[in-house]
């Protein structure tokens, strides 16, 4: 770096993971696992000029000093080639195995003035490449570093959030397409932070699934949800509440006792508690994920695939599930009416559905032309803009479900008097 600094050339750091080294391990043995590194190490060896320097760190972690660089395209070039040279199959006990790397690159000056910090953005920004899909490599950028603190600061507040009880459930409306009725709400996770704001769920969540905050936090959702199940249905107006169920929670081998559980606790019934899990979710280990949704409907509960249509669905094992409703993916509501894709895609999900038996809720309606596309094609259900956000419990009783009582009691006395 010193020597850099006078002549006012680059110095990178390369820092390269393995990827699905522990699958090579545990499948063959570890002294196949070495035997790979050994070859990575070769491979590496034969890409890099006499004077680059080659480290192996630890585990599957290499480290590869450039210096002397004139510009950073340099580097770039050597991490693709190193990264094409990995991609190869690897002779290992008479088998070919493939196991290619993800690699960060950080430069001095530009990135960091020291070793210790040079190399810690090439490890961040190998992260980066892992993350955004394996087998790539990633520059290190402030933004990377940002972020990074940002998540953390996140993390700590969200704890101190969940012990404090600062987190909300806001309840966003479900209506009859046909009557206009409100006929559910689903639960929504509100955070207001003091110091940061209003933090999104698509923040939120992602951040308690990577440090092991959503257990607690979901065991929150689902008490909250059912407490309000309750008193809904004490007041005389009980509604059916979706629930949001999170992947880690739902492989929880003890979800469905902590379900009946968070029932019995509460008083809440489970015929009005809807559980929403994701059709990635539900698709990922299909066999693991129709013993449990079994299990939960043995409750009483009733299940709802949501963000239908954004993943990949086995229509067998969505045969075999025991779901009785599709929610159709806000993205492809964006486009109704003009775009002929999102129509076609609509139309073909909610026929799907009614020759499956199930019913539908769309999401994200924000327009008339969009709610008169759902009354033409036969969806039963909507929420979105057009009828209302996301609200506090109070807000819901007062605006719509009172009123509504009236409304079905006047039914009720007229069908009596005919
Ligand atoms: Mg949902």
């Amino acid at each position: 770096m010193v020597r850099a600094g006078r002549s006012g050339l680059r110095v990178a750091v390369l820092f390269l993971d393995l990827d699905y080294f522990k699958t090579v391990n545990d499948s063959f043995g570890h002294a196949t696992g070495d035997a790979l590194l050994v070859q990575v190490g070769t491979r590496m060896r034969s890409i890099l000029r006499e004077n680059d320097t080659l480290a192996r760190l630890g585990g599957d972690e290499f480290a590869v000093l450039l210096t002397d660089l004139a510009d950073v395209d340099e580097a770039v070039s050597v991490a693709t080639k190193l990264l094409t040279s990995l991609q190869a199959s690897y002779r290992l006990q008479d088998q070919d195995v493939y196991s290619g790397g993800s690699l960060g690159l950080a430069f001095y000056p530009d990135d960091a003035q020291d070793s210790d910090t040079l190399l810690r953005y090439a490890d961040l920004a190998m992260y980066q490449a892992k993350q955004a899909g394996r087998g790539a490599y990633a520059c290190y950028s402030q933004e990377m570093d940002r972020r990074v603190h940002e998540d953390m600061q996140l993390h700590t507040r969200l704890k101190e959030a969940i012990a404090q009880g600062i987190l909300k459930l806001h309840y966003q409306p479900q209506v009859d397409v046909e009557s206009g009725a409100v006929v559910g709400a689903e639960a929504l996770l509100r955070w207001h932070d003091p110091v940061l704001g209003d933090v999104s769920p698509s923040r939120i969540i992602p951040i308690a699934e990577a440090t092991g905050l959503i257990l607690p936090l979901s065991d929150w959702v689902l008490e909250t949800a059912c407490e309000q199940i309750a008193a809904w249905a004490q007041a005389g107006t009980p509604l059916r509440v979706a629930v949001n169920f999170s992947a880690q929670q739902f492989r929880q081998r003890n979800l469905p006792e902590k379900v009946r559980a968070a029932l019995e606790r509460t008083g809440a019934q489970a015929q009005w508690l809807g559980i929403e899990i994701t059709e990635s979710v539900a698709m990922t280990q299909p066999e693991q994920a129709r013993e449990q949704l079994n299990a939960l409907v043995a409750l009483g509960c009733s299940v709802a695939l949501d963000d239908f249509g954004t993943g990949y669905s086995s229509l067998a094992y969505l045969k075999a599930l025991p779901v009785s409703k599709l929610k159709i993916d806000q993205s492809f509501m964006k486009g109704i009416p003009h775009d002929a894709n999102d129509v076609a895609i609509s139309r073909a999900i909610i026929a799907l559905a009614h020759s499956l038996g199930l019913t539908l809720v769309a999401e994200g309606v924000e327009t008339d032309a969009q709610l008169a596309f759902l009354r033409q094609y036969g969806c039963e259900t909507y929420q979105g803009w057009l009828f209302a956000k996301a609200m506090e419990p109070g807000d819901l009783t007062e605006q719509h479900l009172a009123n509504q009582t009236c409304l079905s009691e006047l039914d009720f006395e007229f069908e009596l008097a005919q």
